[in-house]
């Protein structure tokens, strides 16, 4: 049982699978470790890639699994069927919104130029002091070592202040993640 206050993840991933049976095992193993923690997933409502995966291991475990979709992007990424709520919205800035809205902290797995391009927003969101929330990177085959090489030299070049070096952790897998957002860093 959690006594985290954290009860419901965004989780951001990838809408493939990668080229590594790493990447797929550390969903399965995300999703499971969300439901066993009574986390809500709120996610991109995708049955494809990483993200069907997460999602189908949270179902599977007895977990709760919330998706937001765009209605043009129901097809591409084939939107989910099972999923305790699927919510059809206008546009990605609407989906962006309600994600973050019904989410208490955001779990990055390893994914595409979608992924990189949500994870740097909520990490900017933070900069500009929008909210709070954990984020917090799962770093399989040391997929994360170039995001943060990227976000030191942006900081040496003083484009951005030491600070937000701490809005994100990057953990080594799903069960050090939770540890995170438990609060035991
Ligand atoms: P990717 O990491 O590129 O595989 O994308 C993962 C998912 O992120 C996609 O299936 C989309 O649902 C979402 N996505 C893609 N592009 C964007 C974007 N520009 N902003 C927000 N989400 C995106």
């Amino acid at each position: 049982m959690s006594i985290s206050p954290v009860k419901s993840v965004c989780v951001f991933c990838g809408a493939s699978v990668g080229n590594d049976p790493a990447f797929v095992e550390t969903a399965r193993d995300l999703g499971a470790r969300l439901a066993a923690n009574d986390m809500k997933l709120i996610f991109g409502a995708g049955h494809v890639g990483m993200m069907g995966t997460v999602a189908d291991a949270v179902l599977a475990g007895g977990g709760q699994a919330i998706g937001v979709i765009p209605g043009f992007l129901r097809e591409r990424d084939q939107a989910h069927q099972g999923l305790t709520e699927l919510h059809v919205v206008d546009s990605m800035h609407t989906r962006k919104r309600m994600m973050f809205d019904l989410s208490d902290a955001f779990i990055v797995l390893p994914g595409g130029l979608g992924t990189l391009e949500e994870v740097f927003e909520m990490i900017t969101w933070r900069q500009l002091g929008r909210h709070e929330k954990p984020i917090v990177l799962i770093n399989t085959n040391n997929y994360w070592a170039p995001f943060q090489d990227l976000v030191d030299r942006v900081v040496d070049c003083d484009f951005a202040h030491g600070e937000v070096e701490k809005y994100f952790r990057i953990a080594a897998n799903p069960e050090a993640a939770m540890r995170i957002l438990s609060g035991e860093y």
